[in-house]
């Protein structure tokens, strides 16, 4: 398993929900997917990042606090199998977000300040999770992913152009899957 990146094509594809058959099968992907992203010290990682089209991420982000004493952050992944928004409220502000799938730059995107989110998790249990501020903002990340959306497609036409060439100096100078820091990729 390893981290696909843009323009990969596969990142535009509107994933598929994972059926109660698939469960047993979804629990040993989401684990190996949260030992690649703690690997690659992002903050969150969804199945099309890893070329599955399957309504499944992994989000941990614990993982962005400070380092106090420049220790690792304790491990709590949260496993959110077709996940589900019920309400998307508060402040819209704009902050700087990295993806693991598009190593090396981070982009402006404006998000909502609250969500709710019903999903159920990897032993196909029903749970809620209500967010705020970051925690937020991380969740409505990789929930695009799971509609087959990049930051790139939240951007102008002209903000695109701008961010993407960035982007490919950053690929051409050598940029890898978490080079942005622990603190912003998903
Ligand atoms: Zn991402």
């Amino acid at each position: 398993m390893h981290i696909i990146t843009v323009p990969n094509p596969a990142l535009r594809l509107k994933a598929e929900e994972v059926s109660p058959d698939e469960m047993k099968k979804i629990k040993s992907v989401a684990k190996q997917m949260a030992k690649l992203m703690y690997k690659s010290e992002g903050c969150g990682l969804a199945a099309p990042q890893v070329g599955l089209s399957k309504r499944l991420v992994v989000l941990d982000v614990g993982q962005a606090e400070e380092d106090e004493n420049g220790e690792e952050p304790p491990k709590n992944p949260v496993f959110y199998v077709n996940p589900q928004v019920r309400r998307l409220w508060g402040e819209k502000t704009v902050g700087d977000e990295g993806c693991l799938s598009i190593p090396g730059i981070t982009i402006p995107i404006e998000r909502y300040n609250n969500i709710i989110v019903d999903a159920l998790d990897s032993d196909g249990r029903p749970f809620t999770t209500e967010a705020e501020g970051f925690h937020a903002r991380a969740l409505q990340h990789e929930l695009d992913h799971l509609e087959g959306m990049t930051m790139f497609e939240h951007l102008d036409p002209i903000e695109r152009i701008t961010y993407f060439q960035d982007y490919e100096a950053a690929v051409a100078a050598g940029a890898k899957p978490g080079d942005t820091g622990r603190s912003q990729s998903t």
